[in-house]
């Protein structure tokens, strides 16, 4: 288990989970007040309000009557705050890590903002959709996640464990980092001038696998200053990047297995790289495009 409980937490975590789901249910009231409008005139409104009232007073809340949610809602608080403070302060630790990284260096870390969303959401590059899993938008300079992902991770890819969380979260980071650094458009510019689909993806795959260095970077750093670690929470992220190498993903969707359409490394890759990061805490060991076997 990492050791998170407690610690300070970041005020760049927005959650709108159920955000969708509020504005469902003012929509739904809003339609049928209009029925009712148009159906019965303003005498409906009068009767409905009678009706409502009655509720009340006899101690039944009407709107909970119409979603129906209310009573399941307070129930979930307590582990959604718990999800929240976890993010929270995992991506507290990330900013106190890379700010310590470019301060080194003579520069100022500006931290990406990490938005928690439930279902879908809507980012600077388009929807955002539980489906897709964890991404960054280097437009908005903002991290998406539905927390489900976690579940997910455990169940469907034999990857359960906190830790598998905090490095989900750190690779993305990690993008943040590649986009402030300018590495990302330089890969988006080789990109454009690679011949064919095979070339852009190779590039894609060293960049994944950069992230996953940096995620190992900040496992060690976030260890060596504050403790972060427990035992197993090595490998609880190792297991992790194992469980989504391109060709583990391949051969659980039944899929045939090959190279050129790898966009995130093989699972022996992924884990490589993971730990070449953590192994040394330094992001300058990180330079996959320059490595001659990845
Ligand atoms: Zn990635």
């Amino acid at each position: 288990m990492v050791k998170w409980r407690g610690r300070r937490r970041s005020d760049n975590v927005e959650d709108r989970r159920g955000a969708a789901a509020g504005a469902g249910l003012g929509g739904l009231i809003i339609l049928l007040l209009r029925f009712i409008v148009g159906r019965f005139g303003i005498r409906g409104i009068f009767i409905l309000a009678v009706v409502g009232i009655g509720l009340y007073m006899a101690g039944v809340d009407p709107i909970a009557l119409i979603s129906g949610q209310q009573v399941a809602q307070s129930e979930d608080t307590t582990i959604d705050d718990e999800t929240l403070e976890f993010v929270q302060v995992v991506t507290a630790e990330t900013e106190v890590v890379w700010s310590q990284i470019f301060a080194e260096e003579g520069y100022i870390y500006e931290p990406p903002r990490v938005v928690m969303f439930s279902n879908n959401d809507r980012s600077a590059c388009g929807a955002a959709m539980a489906q897709m899993g964890p991404f960054y938008c280097p437009l908005d300079k903002t991290v998406y996640f539905d927390p489900s992902f976690f579940d997910e991770l455990a169940r469907r890819f034999g990857a359960p464990g906190d830790f598998a969380a905090v490095y989900v979260i750190a690779h993305e980071v990690g993008h943040h980092v590649q986009t402030i650094t300018g590495i990302s458009a330089q890969v988006r510019n080789a990109q454009q001038r690679a011949r064919g689909q095979g070339e852009a993806n190779a590039l894609q795959v060293r960049m994944e696998l950069q992230a996953d260095c940096y995620a190992g970077v900040f496992a060690n750093r976030a260890e060596r200053a504050s403790d972060f670690l427990d035992e197993g929470d090595l490998e609880e992220g190792l297991r992790a990047a194992s469980a989504i190498g391109d060709d583990t993903l391949s051969r659980q969707a039944g899929r045939e297995i090959k190279q050129e359409n790898f966009t995130h490394g093989s699972s022996e890759q992924r884990v490589r790289w993971f730990r070449q990061g953590f192994q040394t805490g330094d992001e300058d060991d990180c330079d996959t495009f320059n490595a001659s076997t990845l």
